[in-house]
């Protein structure tokens, strides 16, 4: 939990001497509170002040990483339990189980779908983040094996999930480089596998089944040097998870408990793909920092996926997409010309219904501080003069011959004096984008 100037002050020697280059010490705490300068700065800082400050500068939750390059997965540096209090940092990442018992056309394929689950939603790639393989057969070679055929068609970042050290250490062997998540560190097995987890500096799950067992677990891997680690309360019914990931984040954040201080894994347990939906949405949703599924059904992923985008969009800054005029199919100048904010979700929408439509048409997109047309029409930010501006500004009149111009239906109010400031002649389109194939094929009529 970060100190403030005030707790600050009281850590330091409060002479005053401006050795630090601040007049006061007051004004030294204040600066490092808002992490303007640093501590080094000040040579009379006691140890005892050091420590306190050093330990408070450190993130709640840590920032634990699986893999290595561009595919790899960060979980937590979370710094709140409430989205509109700040936002979301690290996108929960979604992983999937596969078994060393599944046979290599299986795990094959598995590979190729689990490739496919990569999608484009509001102007954004969204995709899947982890394979999880676990050691069904109890057999190191066949665990090996099966982990071979998932590096042979698989960047994504690996967990490897066996109780028995021995065979980690075997397929740590032929993975180390990919940096694999260990799964897991028990209250039994934990020495052997937090050597393991130094050895080849990879990331390891603490497991336990009761929130105290896994405070005690996690400080017994921290005695023994561990600090990448990932959270699991092992297989529980959905409330009762929900219930320790809230308890995990509440005491993590509020309390400051160093304990769990870390990501939390989470797997689904329904063999029932929409049940499976329901399920990872709510760990999405309640802190998960990893949420493991079994289903690859692209209809079962994407609502997730989506799910985790908007949670994870900071709420003070709406997606927005570049103010210009976007070309939507072959145009030509007689092309109709339709306007809306820059708001991605609104655009987007916009620019699937013209799509739909098989009219190549123009799309003029306004700034409106990432809003929708009715809030930013409310707030003053989508208006006949800024309508009119944007038009100029991006000279619509060199792309089209007409003179008409399509509004959003919500804001036919606005036409009147958009005519009067642009000179084109308004056509109030629908109010519900879903209505643009049939306005436009209909134009002309
Ligand atoms: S150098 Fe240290 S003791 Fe001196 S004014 Fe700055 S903070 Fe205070």
């Amino acid at each position: 939990m970060a100190l403030s100037g005030l707790e600050i002050y009281k850590l330091l020697a409060k002479t005053n001497c401006k050795k630090c280059g601040f007049p006061t010490c007051l004004a030294f705490a204040m600066q490092l509170a808002a992490k303007k300068t640093s501590l080094d700065k000040c040579p009379s800082v006691s140890e005892e002040a050091k420590n306190a400050l050093e330990s408070a500068s450190r993130p709640p939750i840590k920032l634990v990483t699986i893999g290595e390059g561009e595919e790899k997965l960060e979980a937590g540096n979370e710094t709140v339990l409430f989205r509109h209090e700040e936002k979301f940092y690290h996108p929960t990442g979604i992983g999937f189980l596969l078994e060393d018992t599944q046979s290599a056309d299986e795990l094959k394929k598995a590979i190729e779908e689990i490739k496919k689950l990569d999608f484009e939603r509001v102007g954004q790639r969204i995709g899947v983040n982890l394979v999880a393989l676990s050691c069904k057969s109890n057999d190191a070679a066949k665990f090996v094996e099966a982990l071979k055929t998932i590096l042979g068609g698989c960047a994504l970042p690996l967990a490897l999930m066996s109780d028995d050290p021995l065979i980690i250490e075997k397929a740590l062997e032929i993975s180390k480089d990919k940096k694999p998540l260990i799964y897991k560190a028990t209250g039994v097995n934990f020495k052997e596998m937090a050597n393991l987890a130094k050895k080849y500096k990879v990331p390891l799950v603490a497991s336990a089944p009761t929130l105290e067992e896994l405070a005690g677990l996690v400080k017994n891997l921290n005695t023994e040097g561990i600090e990448d680690i990932i959270l699991d309360t092992g297989d529980k019914a959905l409330a009762e998870k929900l219930w320790d990931l809230t308890q995990i984040r509440r005491l993590a954040l509020k309390k400051a408990f160093r304990p769990f201080g870390y990501p939390v894994i989470t797997f689904t347990k329904s063999g029932d793909p929409a049940r499976e939906v329901a399920e990872a949405s709510s760990y999405v949703a309640k802190y998960a920092g990893i949420v493991v599924l079994r289903t690859r059904l692209a209809w079962a992923v994407l609502p997730i996926l989506t799910l985790r985008q908007n949670l994870y969009t900071d709420p003070q800054k709406p997606l927005q997409v570049e103010s210009k005029i976007y070309e939507v199919g072959q145009v030509t100048d007689k092309s109709p010309v339709l306007v809306t904010t820059n708001f991605s979700l609104t655009y987007y929408t916009v620019e699937g219904e013209v799509e739909a439509s098989k009219v190549p048409s123009f799309i003029v997109v306004c700034d409106a501080e990432g809003m929708s047309v009715l809030t930013a029409w409310a707030a003053d930010k989508f208006t006949a003069d800024s309508i009119a501006s944007a038009l100029d500004k991006f000279s619509i009149k060199d792309k089209v011959s007409h003179k008409d111009l399509i509004i959003p239906g919500y804001v036919s109010v606005l036409s009147g004096k958009l005519e009067e400031k642009s000179g084109r002649k308004v056509v109030v389109g629908p109010r519900e984008a879903s209505g643009i194939p049939v306005f436009l094929r209909n134009l002309g009529k």
